[in-house]
């Protein structure tokens, strides 16, 4: 069930109906002002809608006013252990802290940190995480992961609501992608507030982003999640955000840039597509309206396979043709498709239309 509450994380809001927001964490450490912030600049290009920095040491905290001030996206400041870190987080401008409150050091510490961030209106995502579930659910984790992981995120709820704070998202993490499914669907039955998803240590980007399509895309699908984190083992953490937009655009959810369709191939091809759909992807880059570009191996069905796509080719082996929504426009050498697709496009959007 979505969300029925609404936090706002500098100016994003998320969940009660937003759209799904993206966000991505810094890989660099964050006293680094200069890389954290270029890091942030690229994420920001990429699409990420907020951005979540590690701050383990004072010094993170200190870079932290800064890269506030300068960030062109909201910034959440990621803590574990040290509740006085959290509190000085906020008070750097943080947009809003992340909080695991099973190892900040108890609901004295938890009260400490939300009475911080009451007094300066920030909100906090609260997050469980299977490897670090509360002591006392360890029994229950044994028999029953999932409801292990629910009970946690509702006893944090019911702390938050103790506390008389409901400025808070939720998040439950694990490395298990049925268990995620299963007790974000659980969950969202229980509470109202919005609910953070991500598959935690997901992996390198291929399997990572299998994983998180698979695990996030089927909550998604069920209206379950108001902002998501694609987590993958790589330093570029604009990938992260590319993934999580091409779920986001294949659910519908969202529309950012265009989208390609192209076909797997078969004994049919007789040109070399890889290099035309890598070029025809490559230049799409610079295109900002969802238009749908298809690329086809060959005219049997092609044309057919594609008729919703605003242009596309299809290939053969010395002329190809040029179609847009799946109407021929003109038939030309193999070698010049991606050149002619383009010179298309160019002209669609010089006589003034919009797809
Ligand atoms: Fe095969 Fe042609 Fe279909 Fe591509 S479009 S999969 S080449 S039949």
């Amino acid at each position: 069930m979505a969300s029925q509450r609404q936090i706002r994380v500098g100016d994003v809001p998320i969940g009660g109906g937003a759209p799904v927001a993206v966000q991505t964490m810094t890989k660099t450490e964050t006293a680094n002002v200069a890389e954290t912030l270029a890091q942030i600049r690229r994420v920001a290009e990429a699409g990420a809608d907020l951005v979540r920095c590690a701050v383990p040491r004072d010094d993170d905290v200190q870079a932290l006013k800064t890269i506030v001030r300068e960030s062109p996206i909201p910034i959440i400041a990621d803590i574990h252990f040290n509740h006085t870190l959290a509190i000085k987080a906020i008070e750097a401008g943080a947009h809003c802290i992340r909080i695991n409150p099973g190892n900040i050091g108890g609901p004295e510490k938890v009260a400490e940190v939300v009475a911080t961030a009451k007094r300066h209106d920030v909100p906090i995502r609260v997050g469980v995480n299977s490897g670090s579930l509360p002591k006392h659910l360890r029994d229950l984790e044994y028999s029953d992961p999932v409801e292990a992981l629910v009970r946690a995120a509702v006893e944090t709820v019911e702390l938050m609501e103790r506390l008389d704070f409901d400025q808070f998202k939720v998040s439950m993490k694990s490395t298990s992608v049925p268990n995620t499914i299963a007790s974000n669907r659980r969950l969202s039955e229980r509470i109202p507030y919005p609910l953070h998803l991500g598959i935690t240590e997901a992996g390198t980007k291929y399997t990572g982003s299998l994983k998180s399509a698979v695990g996030l895309g089927t909550l998604l699908a069920d209206g379950i999640g108001d902002t998501v984190r694609i987590s993958l083992s790589t330093f570029h953490a604009e990938e992260e955000v590319k993934v999580a937009w091409e779920i986001l655009k294949a659910l519908k959810l969202r529309e950012k840039g265009p989208v390609l369709i192209a076909c797997p191939t078969c004994g049919r091809l007789q040109f070399d597509m890889d290099s035309v759909v890598a070029e025809v992807e490559r230049r799409l880059e610079a295109y900002e309206d969802p238009i749908e570009v298809s690329v086809l191996g060959c005219a049997v069905n092609g044309i057919g396979e594609a008729r919703h796509a605003d242009f596309g080719i299809t290939g053969a082996k010395d002329a190809g043709m040029i179609f847009s929504k799946g109407e021929p426009l003109k038939k030309v050498p193999t070698d010049q498709l991606v050149d002619e697709l383009f010179k298309e496009i160019d002209r669609y959007y010089a006589s003034g239309k919009t797809v």
